[in-house]
């Protein structure tokens, strides 16, 4: 797939991608969100290889700080209004050029992210802009996975799907 392989940083959205977009609410401990496992194994799997990765959101919260802070994620980017703004940021930080990103998302706020990356990705179940802007959709919907397949799309596109494994397993390869 066109420039899979050379991709070293993902930038995620929340609602909708790691989570299936539901915004649970309760009187006493504030939002609800379920995450999935198979996206934690994932993005570990990613960093262990010395892979980027990045969560990029409009909305605020506590649980998805939670969240991160339990996979080691530490670029995390709450409340963003223009995340085509934060991607530049992040890339600049890092020293990764926006080529080298990945961006995936479900919804039109993450169309500006989508349009200036090297690897526009959506979810199964994402807006048809969205859709339509991505060289890649996952074939599970947001909160299912999606972020866990795209990782493994872009690792064996570099052919290093089996090393991350043996990463996993603690082996020395
Ligand atoms: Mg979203």
């Amino acid at each position: 797939m066109k420039d899979a392989g050379k991709i070293r940083l993902i930038l995620s959205d929340i609602d909708g991608v790691m989570t299936d977009g539901k915004i649970v609410y309760t009187e006493r401990c504030g939002e609800i969100k379920a995450f999935s496992a198979r996206d934690g194994f994932g993005i570990r799997l990613w960093m262990k290889t010395g892979g980027f990765f990045g969560v990029v959101t409009g909305r605020s919260s506590e649980v998805v700080r939670l969240r991160c802070n339990d996979l080691g994620v530490s670029i995390l980017e709450q409340g963003i209004l223009d995340k085509a703004e934060t991607v530049r940021q992040i890339t600049s930080r890092l020293g990764v050029s926006l080529d080298e990103t990945a961006f995936i998302g479900d919804d039109y706020p993450d169309l500006p992210a989508l349009k200036i990356v090297g690897f526009p990705a959506g979810v199964a179940d994402a807006a048809e802009e969205v859709r339509a802007s991505s060289v890649w959709v996952s074939d599970v919907p947001g909160g299912k996975g999606a972020v866990r397949q795209l990782i493994e799309t872009l690792l064996k596109a570099r052919g290093e799907w089996d090393r991350a494994l043996a990463f996993y397993r603690g082996e020395n390869v």
